[in-house]
């Protein structure tokens, strides 16, 4: 399978997707493709699904309906860590570090689980140069900024094809928001799906734009083609919604 605009393989392929809190759907029969070495921006207001469909991608939380193909199989029912195996990492919202391990401890971890590929402590590092001289330091002896990059260093230890990075800038200050996206840009040719509030960060930053509100995608399109204001009325719930 490719993708009709940029001829790239379809990595991630998802179709139909449910997934509910309880009772409550949040995520309401979603279908969407990833072509290898695209970076989508996942945008929407509190509580329109968004992590909620990342976790369902990694395997963190069930699905009541729909598919998840990843690299042409059906991962639907895989658990989270054979996903990780496969290639799927999450960088979840809070980061969830382990907090009295040092930073080189907690990328070491995470290695153990992944499959074999370039990214080693020390490529983190070099990614990250912010961390080299914290690297003995406990996480968290760290700042947001330090842990976040410790959290996506953590992720890349796996040798992701794919990584889901979820709200890398929430609570951070400008400056370490910019120091993480400076990082991410140089993650050349890395498949990426990204949930931000921040809608100038995510239409930098992505190829194409995916806009869910209460649990299903209301906008859709190249990042270049979208203007801020066609966005934010998605966003906001201000445009017809699909059938
Ligand atoms: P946010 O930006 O606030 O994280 P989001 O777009 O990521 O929002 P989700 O966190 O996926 O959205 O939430 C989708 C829906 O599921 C919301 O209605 C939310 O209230 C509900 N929800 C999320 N987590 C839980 C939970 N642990 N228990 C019950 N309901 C939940």
């Amino acid at each position: 399978m490719t993708d009709a605009g940029t001829g790239a393989a379809t990595l991630l392929a998802v179709e139909g997707l449910e997934a509910r809190h309880g009772l409550l759907p949040a995520v309401r029969g979603v279908s969407l493709a990833v072509a290898e070495g695209e970076r989508l921006a996942l945008v929407g207001a509190n509580g329109a699904g968004k992590t909620t469909l990342l976790r369902a991608i990694a395997g963190a939380h069930p699905v009541t309906a729909g598919a998840i193909r990843f690299a042409g199989a059906d991962v639907t029912r895989l658990p989270a860590h054979r996903r990780v195996g496969l290639g799927i990492a999450l960088v979840p919202e809070g980061r969830r570090l382990f907090p009295d391990m040092t930073v080189v401890e907690n990328l070491l971890v995470a290695g153990r689980h992944g499959r074999p590929g370039p990214w080693t402590v020390d490529a983190v590092l070099d990614a990250f140069p912010l961390l080299r001289p914290l690297r003995h330091r406990r996480a968290a002896a760290l700042s947001g900024g330090e842990q976040q990059a410790t959290a996506i260093g953590r992720a890349l230890m796996t040798n992701p094809r794919l990584l889901l990075l979820d709200e890398v800038s929430l609570g951070l200050a400008p400056r370490a928001v910019d120091a993480v996206y400076e990082s991410l840009a140089h993650l050349a040719g890395a498949t990426v799906i990204l949930v931000e509030q921040d809608l100038g960060r995510g239409l930098a930053i992505a190829d194409r734009v995916v806009c869910l509100l209460e649990g299903r995608i209301v906008l859709e399109g190249a990042a270049a083609a979208l203007s801020r204001e066609q966005v934010t009325e998605a966003y906001f719930g201000l445009v017809p919604r699909a059938p």
